[in-house]
């Protein structure tokens, strides 16, 4: 791919100038964002309501794609796990997971991660830098290439690699595209990001009310917080939680959490009354994912019915509570185990 930027990390109104400064009427603006968010176009010339000038000058200036797939590995469970190249040659991933009747594809936001989450593996290489929003939305439009027009995605989750809330500006970007009128059109409800817990970025997320919230908890407690997430000594959990009580929600919205469970760490029937005790004034549910084990991971997967234990402590206390099963173990897809390929 030659290194010249992507159109699509253009916000509207950059769009709208490029365009112009090709002596076009701005609206052209909205016909290639068609193009680039509904069509699925990879190159200019497939823009054929365009005139060939526009489409050879963008073209001497912008890639159309900002990433190239490097390739597709599926999971025997049905997951399928994309490796994408970047411009400068490092690699990020998305995973595709189908399950009850939905698309859901878990994208990232950043290459690596500088938050160090002790269960989870790309937060061991650190943080190689922030996606672009471009970079951010081509993984959705070159999986729906992938899946083809009979196998729609139904929903999105930033689990992916990287802390959203640390590149606000580029995931606002690509979430405005996402549910744009002129964008995908996507409903604010198929889209949840996931935060480790950024409160002095919370309440932007929270005003710009393009996607659902999930807080990865991991524990009741604020020092094993802290142990298991270094991002909790500045964000202490008291912080966050009165940051998810202040964090606005529409009729019928909740807050997700997601709880790792670990083996002799946070997972004892005290650490889940604890727990259900924090979040009850919260309308919430709550995500359990037994630990995915990997090479050198300091932590262990606990007994499955340690898990069920916990599970009926917080459904006797009221709190909705699932327990996730990680899909894609075998093609290194599951929670906490990307950019481990
Ligand atoms: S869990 Fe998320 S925030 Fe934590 S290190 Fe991994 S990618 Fe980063």
């Amino acid at each position: 791919m030659e290194n010249m930027e992507s159109i699509k990390n253009l916000t509207p109104e950059d769009l709208r100038e490029a365009v112009k400064s090709c002596g076009e009427p701005a609206f052209r603006a909205k016909q290639i964002e068609r193009w680039l968010w509904r069509g699925l176009a990879g190159s200019f010339d497939e823009m054929t309501d365009l005139s060939k000038g526009l489409r050879e000058k963008l073209g001497q200036t912008h890639n159309v794609d900002a990433l190239t797939l490097d390739k597709e590995i599926k999971s025997s469970d049905g997951s399928r796990k994309f490796i994408f190249n970047l411009y400068d040659g490092a690699k990020i991933e998305s995973v595709l997971i189908p399950a009850d009747g939905l698309r859901t594809l878990c994208v990232s936001s950043q290459c690596g991660c500088a938050l160090a989450c002790g269960f989870c593996l790309t937060g061991r290489r650190g943080l190689i830098r922030n996606l672009t929003a471009g970079e951010i939305l081509d993984q959705i439009i070159l999986a729906r290439r992938a899946l083809g027009p009979d196998d729609a995605l139904t929903n999105i989750v930033m689990m992916g690699m990287g802390e959203p809330l640390m590149n606000f500006d580029s995931v606002a970007q690509a979430l405005k595209a996402i549910t744009g009128e002129f964008g995908m059109g996507m409903s604010y409800r198929r889209i949840t990001v996931s935060t480790s817990g950024i409160i002095r970025k919370m309440g932007d997320f929270g005003r710009l009310g393009l996607a659902k919230l999930a807080v990865s908890l991991n524990s009741p407690d604020n020092e094993i917080r802290s142990q298991i997430m270094p991002v909790n000594k500045k964000n202490p959990l008291p912080d966050l939680m009165a940051a998810c009580r202040r964090h606005p929600l529409r009729p019928r919205e909740r807050i997700t959490f997601e709880y790792v469970m670990l083996d002799g760490v946070n997972d004892a029937e005290s650490d889940a009354r604890a727990l259900a005790a924090l979040v009850a004034d919260i309308p919430c549910k709550i995500n359990l994912i037994p630990f995915n084990e990997f090479p050198g991971a300091k932590y262990k997967t606990p007994p499955a019915d340690r898990v069920d234990k916990f599970r009926r402590v917080l459904l006797n206390n009221n709190i909705d509570a699932l327990v996730r099963q990680s899909r894609g173990a075998d093609i290194s897809a599951a929670c906490g185990c990307l950019g481990g390929e």
